[in-house]
């Protein structure tokens, strides 16, 4: 079984940047409000995720790290609606096959936190007790450790955490209702409370977007039937070269998806040179039920069931704004 969990980890685990997804995922569908990433060499030598979620039960740690062991699919019509963000029930497993992965854990319920280990080959030996407070920490120690092709094909660490750093930019602009921190080597990179009220929100998007994207952003909200768009949008006149931010969302995942940056970019339209970048953070809602999520869960790709239908409604929703703006 530990060669097919390296196999699949072929499949999730291209870079530290893959783990602390997976990892992030998982403690956001534990509920946490509160994530705490701190990385170490890129991700080469540490990376280890701490969240207050719900946790996991003693009995269920050695379950965690066992492939397709996943406490998220219920029924086949959980399948089809998937609303959670994992769902494949492989990532630890994967992860603890090429690693040495510590698994910490206490829900509300229990007296006192378990850990799990495991390391490569050697899968989860045993479970022991632990200091932990309710939630969860997760430890990935010496990434690859054991596949060295797949160590030396590392970038600088600074490139490693690099990518982290921007998959933890997109996620917090998701979850402004989530609190954020991010180190490097014991270095504080990002510490975002929990953006409650506009003003926390407009904090949020210049510590992420830059001053003068918050500042000149416009916020929209527009919806048909079940189509809703929402987000900020950047003026033409105070559109860069260089793109600022551009970040795009469907049901509240990072998507990015040809069919949306081309519906955005025909919205700016003339109002737009071509040789300046639109800039925005959208966040497009639609009933599950139109969409697959899972053409490649780690490719950040979705199919639309009705494709032209959503193209429409993103520009004129768009256009409407934009139109507005420069009148
Ligand atoms: P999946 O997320 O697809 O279910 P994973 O391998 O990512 O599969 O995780 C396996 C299981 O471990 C999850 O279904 C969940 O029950 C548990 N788990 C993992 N991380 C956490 C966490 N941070 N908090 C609570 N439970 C977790
Ligand atoms: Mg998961």
């Amino acid at each position: 079984p530990q060669l097919a969990n390296q196999i699949a980890a072929g499949e999730v685990v291209e870079r530290p940047a893959s783990v602390v997804k997976e990892l992030v995922e998982n403690s956001l569908d534990a509920g946490a409000t509160q994530i705490e990433i701190d990385i170490e060499k890129g991700g080469s030598k540490l990376i280890r995720v701490r969240d207050n979620g719900a946790g996991i039960a003693q009995q269920e740690l050695m379950l965690a790290l066992s492939r397709h062991a996943t406490s998220k699919i219920a029924t086949l019509a959980d399948l089809e609606q998937i609303v959670s963000l994992g769902f494949r029930g492989e990532a630890l497993a994967s992860i603890s096959s090429v690693s040495r992965l510590t698994l910490t854990s206490k829900p509300e319920t229990q007296s006192a936190a378990w850990q799990a280990n495991a390391e490569g080959r050697d899968m989860a030996v045993q479970v022991k007790p632990a200091a932990h407070p309710t939630g969860t920490s997760i430890d990935v120690v010496d990434l690859f450790f054991n596949t060295p092709a797949r160590r030396r094909f590392l970038r600088s660490d600074k490139t490693e955490f690099s990518h982290i750093d921007e998959l933890i930019k997109r996620l917090a602009l998701s979850r402004f209702d989530v609190a954020w921190t991010l180190t490097h080597n014991g270095q504080p990179v990002r510490r975002l409370p929990i953006a409650d009220s506009p003003a926390a929100k407009q904090k949020r998007l210049a510590a992420l977007c830059g001053r003068s994207f918050a500042e000149q952003a416009l916020w929209i909200e527009n919806h048909y039937g079940q189509l809703q768009l929402s987000g900020w949008l950047l003026a033409p006149a105070a559109c860069q070269a260089t793109a600022a931010c551009q970040y795009s969302y469907v049901n509240g995942r990072m998507m990015r998806d040809k069919l949306l940056n081309h519906a955005i970019r025909q919205a700016y339209g003339e109002r737009l040179p071509a040789e300046l970048q639109p800039a925005f953070v959208l966040y497009l809602e639609l009933d599950p039920a139109d969409l697959d999520v899972n053409v490649h869960p780690a490719k950040h790709e979705v199919r639309f069931h009705q494709a032209r239908l959503v193209h429409d409604f993103v520009v004129s929703a768009l256009s409407d704004a934009l139109a507005q703006l420069s009148t």
